[in-house]
């Protein structure tokens, strides 16, 4: 499959960064790499700069949240809690549905998303009908870097 000058969202594909994974510019000006699957299915419309711009509404819009506060509900803010309330306040709720980490659901596709990050890149691992399906292709990617992590130690 040749993807090379199709446009997915904000994403320009470049060209093939790997077996099933393609070298992207987007339209802010970074480059990203996205798999065959995450590009056809519309999960990776940006490098991230999407999902970045509606955290900060979200962020603004607590701010403006906290300025207005009582010193009661201040007091409340600075709490734990802090960190939870944020991301109430974040619209992609799609993070929020699934209790395992690097797995959430997509309401577009009716289908669960495994992600790991990878030297500080987020990692698509495919889509899945059943979330238990999702939990353990991110179990096997976290083993696989795992297993990455040791071999370099022996290398060295
Ligand atoms: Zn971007």
């Amino acid at each position: 499959m040749d993807l090379i000058n199709e446009q997915f969202g904000n994403l320009t594909v470049l060209e093939k960064a790997g077996k099933s994974s393609w070298l992207c510019k987007c339209k802010c000006g970074n480059t990203i790499v996205v798999t065959t699957s995450c590009l056809l299915l519309k999960h990776t419309r940006s490098c991230g700069c999407l999902y970045r711009k509606s955290y900060k509404q979200g962020q603004d819009k607590m701010r403006e949240f906290y300025k207005n506060a009582s010193p009661e509900e201040k007091k409340e803010y600075k709490d734990k809690d802090l960190i939870s309330r944020y991301t109430k306040f974040s619209p992609n709720k799609d993070n929020k549905t699934s209790k395992r980490k690097g797995v959430c659901f997509s309401k577009s596709v009716k289908r669960y998303l495994a992600y790991i990050n990878k030297d500080g890149k987020r990692v698509y691992l495919g889509t899945f009908i059943h979330e238990i399906d999702a939990i353990k292709a991110r179990e096997k990617a976290e083993q696989e870097i795992i297993q990455d992590i040791k071999q370099e130690k022996l290398n060295k």
